[in-house]
């Protein structure tokens, strides 16, 4: 099958579209479901494999890509969820079901949790395998989601909502800081917190994503490379400060982070793509009483309702653009010089 697969790791001159061997169809397991890629999604998951992820080895060529949607190919014996043509998106994170985690029903603390793409054959190829659990049926929208649309749900819906709402559990009312809007988390985080009832601080250092954001519900935008986001969201806030910080920035925003939060506030965090080893004051911290919250992904429950919300016509993608399966490595430095405001996608198949 054709796949664009990464040759060792070190960056973008690794990627190629390559033929390697596909996954069996009459050798899957019973509830394994062997679905037909038609999209897929890029996330910035994918730009830390390609540089290498310190403890994480591949077998190589490793297929890249975490999110996708397809049809339905073939399913194992006793797979009840789906069957062959079904159209379906993919969450790509990978439970074993079975330990205290998981039957805590905390599918994102499993002991072997892994990721498409990162620890596993990824969903940039014309076929993957996943378990049952991991697919879900793609609802009927009007107008019916796109195959880009169905394939950049699932992993920035999924990590958004745990964070906003069963970590954060922003209220009605509430002040929320997000930065970076640009980027796939920040921006579905956006439009869940509008969903609680928040009022919604953004940032970007490009002020035509921050006209867009405003354009989808944001209430205060704030360019954080021509100001000091801190300071404007304290002179915003009659100097309160916001309730929830919505972070994945890390090195570059974390204290900021925390000097715009409010008495008794709480960070979330569920990234650190400008550096995992950040400052924290221990006296801000618990002199303000302060809450930070690590979060990754989601369980099964929470990507059940992100799918029925998805059905009630909420929480549609924002997709930035769609790139033919040749150039996906266009798609990828498109998302390196963070340039988009969505997601980048991928065609796979026709
Ligand atoms: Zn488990």
């Amino acid at each position: 099958m054709r796949a664009c697969v990464l040759r060792s790791t070190g960056g973008f001159d690794q990627i190629t579209i390559a033929d390697v061997p596909g996954p069996a169809a009459d050798r899957l397991g019973p509830r394994e479901v062997l679905v037909g890629i038609r999209a897929a999604a890029l996330n910035h998951l994918d730009l830390f494999v390609i540089r290498g992820v310190p403890g994480v080895s591949h077998e190589f060529p490793h297929i890249l890509g975490a999110d996708g949607a397809g049809v339905v190919a073939a399913v194992g014996a006793e797979v009840r969820r789906v069957q062959p043509g079904n159209r379906v998106m993919i969450n790509p994170g990978i439970s074993d079901y079975s330990c205290e985690y998981c039957r805590a029903g905390e599918h994102s603390l499993c002991v072997t949790y892994r990721l498409l793409g990162e620890h596993l054959p990824g969903t940039m190829a014309e076929y993957v395998v996943v378990p049952e659990q991991n697919v879900a049926p793609i609802p009927s929208l009007d107008p019916p989601l796109s195959w880009g649309e169905a394939a950049a749900f699932s992993l920035v819906t999924l990590t958004a909502w745990r964070m906003v709402v069963t970590r954060a559990q922003v209220r009605p009312g509430e002040t929320v800081l997000i930065w970076g809007i640009g980027g796939g988390v920040s921006l579905t985080a956006l439009g869940i917190a509008k969903l609680r009832g928040a009022r919604v601080f953004v940032t970007s250092s490009s002020d035509a994503k921050l006209a867009h954001a405003r354009e989808l519900g944001a209430d205060v935008t704030l360019n954080h490379r021509t100001q000091e986001v801190w300071k404007e969201v304290r002179a915003l806030t009659n100097k309160r400060g916001v309730d929830v910080v919505v972070e994945n920035v890390g090195e570059a925003t974390w204290e900021d982070s925390l000097r715009a939060l409010a008495k008794g506030g709480r960070l979330v965090t569920c990234g650190a793509t400008t550096g995992p080893r950040v400052v924290t004051d221990v006296r801000r911290l618990f002199w303000n009483q302060y809450t930070i919250m690590g979060s990754t992904m989601g369980n099964a429950a929470e990507y059940e309702e992100i799918v029925r919300q998805l059905g009630a016509g909420k929480l549609r993608p924002v997709v930035d653009r769609v790139y033919p399966f040749d150039e996906a490595r266009a798609a990828f430095e498109r998302l390196e010089k963070a340039e988009q405001l969505g997601k980048v996608v991928v065609t796979v198949s026709e």
